[in-house]
């Protein structure tokens, strides 16, 4: 096999590999491959050297932002490999019958069947495999997506970075899982570092993953991980950002630009499990947290208690509708944090945020071409975009590029 060749599928690793670790340096990684890569489409700029591909995301979200300010240079992942801390795979049955565990082919229901990613955390990947192993000990039933017959349909595993706890989300089609007291203790002595099972009840036709039922079978019921020194409770459907190193990067980067000075109200809008409020809480006087998801919500809450943060309150509604009754009731604003769904914000939150007319404005943004739009609507309200950077939270994909602005009002330049 070639030095510089790493076969995922075969699963090995040249010995000299082995002894440097196999967190190499990203330019020797750039060799690695995927032996389903073109399938999964999961990793599509694996072939193209690290560097390469942070040029290409700069380029890219420079281009986009280039009416409204230059942009600092892309902050990398030093090791841009094995990052995503939450791992779904699909199960299903392949020709033979044999039970498989994967991703489904770019715009269809085929599933592929992933050995190995290379983006994707390693013991996740291995609980995953250990669960396709143990359907046929267990003899549990794989969903058929055609007839609407059998039990189980996804596998979730997510994992905190640095608490190095796990939680397996198993989707069923329904709650009873026969045989679960020992399917558990099988899966547990093979991967002691999982702290939570919770079964996930998903009986409908539908390409969503998670249903709404849920139930513990296992431990709490979520984990946590630490973030910028605060812990984290993570529940099955909150959202947390999935490359926990580059996160902390970003967050940096987002306080930096923020230059809080102790006094301020602040906005955490689109808050999710309040990461970013929570760890800019010390550095202000009060922070007021939006989220529309109820558990991330309800995880937000615990979080502040068990940080010990008494100075942020959070809200669950639509981040437009409360900026538009903030707004009304002439609310006093600082600044504003916002970090929005791929699509972006919309013009009920923004118009409100204008009106609010904080002195800045930070823009968390996973979508530059969103961004962008945005910020044309921002600089029409009387702000201007003072410093830009994109973080590369997602290595060897082409997808996302995270981008933190920082507007000011037109005034206070
Ligand atoms: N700031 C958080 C979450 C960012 S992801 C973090 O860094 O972890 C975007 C979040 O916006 C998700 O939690 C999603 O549930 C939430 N969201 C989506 N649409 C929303 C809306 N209209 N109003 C408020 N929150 C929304």
């Amino acid at each position: 096999m070639n030095e510089e060749k790493l076969s995922v599928k075969n699963r090995t690793v040249s010995a000299s590999r082995k002894k440097e670790g196999f967190h190499g340096s990203p330019e020797i990684k750039s060799s690695l491959t995927c032996s389903v890569s073109g399938k999964c489409g999961g990793c599509s700029r694996l072939d193209v050297p690290y560097k390469k591909q942070l040029k290409e995301k700069q380029k890219l979200a420079a281009g986009l932002l280039k009416p409204y300010c230059v942009l600092e240079d892309i902050l990398p992942m030093e090791e841009p490999y094995f990052y995503r801390n939450k791992v779904h795979a699909a199960f299903g049955r392949d020709r033979r019958g044999n039970v498989i565990a994967g991703t489904y082919e770019k715009s269809s229901h085929r599933i592929v069947p992933v050995e190995k990613c290379m983006i994707e955390d390693e013991e996740a990947q291995a609980i995953i495999l250990t669960i396709r192993d143990l359907c046929k000990d267990f003899k549990i039933k794989i969903y058929d997506e055609d007839t609407g017959y059998g039990l189980l349909r996804h596998v979730l595993v997510r994992s905190g970075k640095n608490s190095g706890q796990y939680m397996v989300v198993l989707v069923l089609s329904s709650l009873i899982l026969p045989g679960k007291n020992h399917f558990l203790k099988a899966l547990l002595k093979e991967h002691p570092r999982i702290t939570t099972v919770v079964v996930n009840v998903n009986d409908r036709r539908t390409s969503m993953i998670l249903g709404d039922r849920e139930q513990v079978i296992f431990g709490k019921g979520y984990i946590e991980d630490t973030l910028c020194g605060k812990i984290f409770r993570i529940s099955p459907r909150s959202f947390y950002q999935v490359n926990p190193v580059q996160t902390q990067k970003l967050y940096d980067k987002a306080l930096e630009y923020a230059d809080f000075h102790g006094n301020e109200c602040i906005v955490d809008a689109y808050c999710g499990i309040g990461t970013i409020g929570i760890v800019a809480a010390d550095h202000v006087k009060e922070v007021i947290g939006v989220e529309l998801n109820k558990d991330a919500v309800r995880d937000a809450r615990v979080n502040a208690r068990r940080n010990d943060v008494c100075n942020i309150s959070f809200y669950e509604n639509d981040a437009g509708r409360f900026l538009t009754q903030m707004a009304e009731q002439k609310a006093k604003v600082d600044a504003v944090i916002l970090d929005p769904p791929r699509a972006g914000s919309d013009e009920a939150f923004l118009g409100s945020v204008a009106e609010l007319a904080p002195e800045k404005i930070v823009y968390i943004s996973c979508n530059p071409e969103t961004l962008a739009r945005d910020l044309k609507y921002l600089t029409g309200k009387g702000y201007y975009a003072r410093k830009a950077c994109a973080v590369d939270m997602f290595p060897q994909t082409a997808e996302h590029v995270e981008t933190c602005v920082l507007l000011m009002k037109a005034s206070e330049a």
